[in-house]
C-alpha cells in the first residue's frame, strides 16, 4: 500500500470574519489539517453593522456558494435576494445641502449584517472539531521543522505554517514586522472619535425619519458625517456620527458630542446626532494601520484586518478581510507539500498588499472628503460624485477571479512543476495504488 501523503498542518489564529472564511474554505481540501485558535470563550456582539459591498459577495462566492449563502441567511429575509441597495451619501450642510453625491456598493442582495450575525453564519460552516475557543496566541517560534505557537493558558501547538487573522492590535503583525516597527501599532492620524448609540429600530422611527431606519446613509458635514446602519434583520439600528480632529484629554478622553454644533446640518442629520447623544455608550476611537513593508516572514503570514486595518469610512474591511481569504484558500489547493509554503504566502503577498493597502488610504480619503476636509471637493459636487464613482468601482468592480488566477500564476512560477495541486492528493480513505 503507497503511503499517503501527509497533510499540511495549517494553524489559524482568530476566528474573526477572515479566520472563519478561510476556515470554509480549506475544510474542503483534504489535504490541508487546519486549525483556528480564537483568543475570546464565546462572539460578543459589540453592535458593529457591516454593508458588504459586492467584491466582499464576490469573494465568499469564489470561497464557496456556501460562505455567501450564510451571509445572505444571517443579513436579510428570505426572498430579498433580488433588491438592489446601496449606501446613500448625502450632503447634510453647506450650499449643496440635500444633494445626494454616491450611491456606494450598490448590488443586488446586499444587505446590512451585525459582525455578530455574519460570525455565528461563518462559524456553522466550519466543523466543531476545527476551532479551540479561550486561546489566546501569546509567542510564535520558527524553526526548521514549523510553527510553535504558545498560547496564554500555557498550552502549545506545532504546525508546518500559521496564518494571524487576529485583527488590528495582532500579535502576529508584532511578530512580522517587529515590535518596534513604526507600522506595527495602528494609529489614529486624523483624531477621529466615532460617537454611537444601539436602539431599537421601533424607538429610532419616533426620533428621526423613518426612511434612515432602512436603508444605510451616510451625512456630511465639516463637523462629523452621521451614519445610521440597520441591523439584526431591521428589528435594531446602529447610528453614530463620526468627527475628525477630535479634541481628546491628555488621557485619550473624548468630549461630549454637542449637537448644539449641528444646528447649521440638514433637520434629518440634526435628529441623528440628538439620537446619538442621547446614549453615546457604544462609542470608540478609530484606528488604521499604516503599510506594512510585507504580509509574511517565514511560514507566517497575515490577513484581514491583522494586515491592513483600515478606518471603516469606504466600508471595506471585511470585504478586503474576505478577499485575502479568498486568495489564500485558492493557494493552499495547491499547496501540498511543506516546501510550497514559502511560495504560497510570497504569492499571496505580492498579490494582495497593494490592493488593499490602497483600500486603507482610500478609507482615509473617504474620511477627509466626508469632513469636506479635501480641498475643493464639498463645494462640487460633481467632483465628489467622480471621486465616489472611481473608488467604487476599484473596491466594487474588481475582478476577485483574475486575482485569484494572478496569485496562482505567480505561485506556479515560484514551484515550477512541484504544484501538483489538490488533485493530486487522494481523498481521505483512498488508497493510492
Ligand atoms: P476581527 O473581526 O477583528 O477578528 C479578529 C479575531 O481575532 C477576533 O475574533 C479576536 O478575538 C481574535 N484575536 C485577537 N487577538 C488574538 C490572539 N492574540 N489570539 C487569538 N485570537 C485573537 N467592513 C466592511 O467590509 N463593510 C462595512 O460596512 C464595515 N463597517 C464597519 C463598521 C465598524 C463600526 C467597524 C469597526 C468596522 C467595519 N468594517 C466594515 C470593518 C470590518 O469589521 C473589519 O475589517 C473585519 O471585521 C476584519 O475581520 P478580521 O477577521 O480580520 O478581524
Amino acid at each position: 500500500m503507497a503511503e499517503q501523503p501527509r497533510k499540511i498542518k495549517l494553524a489559524i489564529v482568530g476566528g474573526g470574519i477572515a479566520g472563519l472564511a478561510l476556515g470554509a474554505g480549506l475544510k474542503k481540501k483534504s489535504h490541508i489539517d487546519f486549525h483556528i485558535y480564537e483568543s475570546v470563550p464565546a462572539y460578543k456582539d459589540v453592535g458593529a453593522g457591516l454593508a458588504l459591498h459586492m467584491n466582499a459577495i464576490k469573494a465568499m462566492t469564489l470561497i464557496g456558494p456556501e460562505v455567501r449563502q450564510a451571509y445572505f441567511e444571517k443579513a436579510m429575509e428570505m426572498g430579498e435576494e433580488d433588491q438592489e441597495m446601496s449606501t446613500e451619501v448625502i450632503l447634510a450642510q453647506g450650499p449643496n445641502q440635500g444633494e445626494l453625491v454616491a450611491e456606494l456598493g450598490k448590488a443586488k442582495g446586499r444587505k446590512t449584517v451585525s459582525r455578530a450575525d455574519l460570525l455565528d453564519g461563518l462559524l456553522e460552516l466550519v466543523p466543531k472539531e476545527n476551532i479551540s475557543f479561550n486561546k489566546r496566541l501569546e509567542k510564535i517560534e520558527e524553526s526548521d521543522d514549523g510553527i510553535r505557537i504558545t498560547f496564554k493558558d500555557g498550552s502549545e501547538t506545532h504546525a508546518d505554517c500559521m496564518i494571524g487573522a487576529d485583527g488590528i492590535h495582532s500579535a502576529t503583525r508584532s511578530y512580522i514586522l517587529g515590535p518596534d516597527h513604526p507600522a506595527t501599532e495602528p494609529k489614529n492620524h486624523d483624531g477621529w472619535q466615532i460617537y454611537r448609540t444601539m436602539v431599537t429600530a421601533e424607538f429610532a422611527r419616533e426620533h428621526i425619519n423613518p426612511k434612515w431606519t432602512r436603508t444605510v446613509p451616510i451625512l456630511l458635514g465639516p463637523r462629523g458625517h452621521v451614519n445610521c446602519i440597520p441591523l439584526n434583520k431591521g428589528t435594531r439600528l446602529s447610528a453614530g456620527v463620526a468627527v475628525r480632529g477630535a479634541k481628546f484629554t491628555a488621557s485619550g478622553q473624548a468630549p461630549d458630542l454637542d449637537p448644539e454644533l449641528y444646528k447649521d446640518y440638514s433637520e434629518d442629520a440634526q435628529r441623528i446626532v440628538r439620537l446619538v447623544a442621547r446614549d453615546p455608550s457604544a462609542s470608540w476611537t478609530a484606528a488604521d494601520h499604516d503599510h506594512a513593508p510585507t504580509y509574511f516572514k517565514g511560514r507566517v503570514a497575515m490577513m484581514g484586518d491583522a494586515a491592513h486595518a483600515s478606518m471603516p469610512f469606504a466600508g471595506n474591511g471585511a470585504a478586503q478581510a474576505l478577499e485575502d481569504a479568498a486568495v489564500l484558500d485558492h493557494l493552499f489547493s495547491k499547496v501540498t507539500q511543506a516546501e510550497h509554503i514559502a511560495a504560497a504566502f510570497s504569492a499571496y503577498d505580492a498579490t494582495r498588499r497593494p490592493r488593499s493597502q490602497a483600500v486603507v488610504d482610500l478609507a482615509r480619503k473617504f474620511g477627509r472628503v466626508y469632513a469636506y476636509a479635501e480641498e475643493g471637493m464639498h463645494e462640487d459636487p460633481g467632483r465628489m460624485k467622480q471621486f465616489f464613482g472611481g473608488a467604487a468601482a476599484f473596491t466594487n468592480n474588481a475582478d476577485l477571479q483574475r486575482q485569484n488566477d494572478d496569485a496562482m500564476k505567480l505561485f506556479e512560477g515560484a514551484v515550477g512543476g512541484g504544484a501538483d495541486g489538490a488533485e493530486g492528493v487522494a481523498p481521505e480513505g483512498v488508497e493510492v495504488v
